[in-house]
């Protein structure tokens, strides 16, 4: 997604919820929206005290959760329970390695339109599909 578009989304969302639009908030958008890869909220938060000291932690786990929210920003499910986010939204798949933690999109056009009927049946109401494969990256299953 286009920078200007998460930065734009945040701040109606935060002039809605009556939260203020502050360079910190705003910085975590521009951070996230950029990266071209799967990124913890402790990476965004050293890479937005770079740009702009006195952002605080909890800053930036509420700013990712709001654009969570605002469905401009995925969690992956990972190994060990570091909370990962994605700011790539088109329907994708991740290959987390067990043993050091790497994840990794995996590109494939597998249909998931099984997988929606299965939920629907289930009583779910489906919104997207992340097929998870677990298992050994490429260099640690070559240690
Ligand atoms: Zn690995
Ligand atoms: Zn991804």
């Amino acid at each position: 997604m286009a920078t200007t578009t998460i930065e734009t989304a945040l701040s109606a969302a935060l002039r809605e919820r009556g939260q203020r639009v502050t360079p910190q908030r705003l910085g975590v958008a521009r951070i996230i929206g950029r990266a071209d890869r799967h990124v913890t909220a402790e990476q965004v938060f050293d890479e937005v005290g770079e740009l702009m000291p006195g952002v605080s932690l909890p800053t930036v786990y509420a700013t990712l959760e709001l654009l969570r929210e605002l469905g401009l920003v995925e969690r992956v499910p990972t190994e060990g329970g570091a909370v990962v986010y994605d700011a790539r939204m088109d329907d994708h798949h991740h290959l987390v390695c067990r043993r050091c933690g790497a994840i990794a999109d995996v590109e494939t056009d597998i249909g998931t339109a099984e997988l929606m009927d299965a939920a629907r049946a289930a009583g779910f109401t489906p919104l997207t599909t992340q097929v998870v494969v677990r298992g050994l990256c490429a260099d640690c299953a070559r240690a």
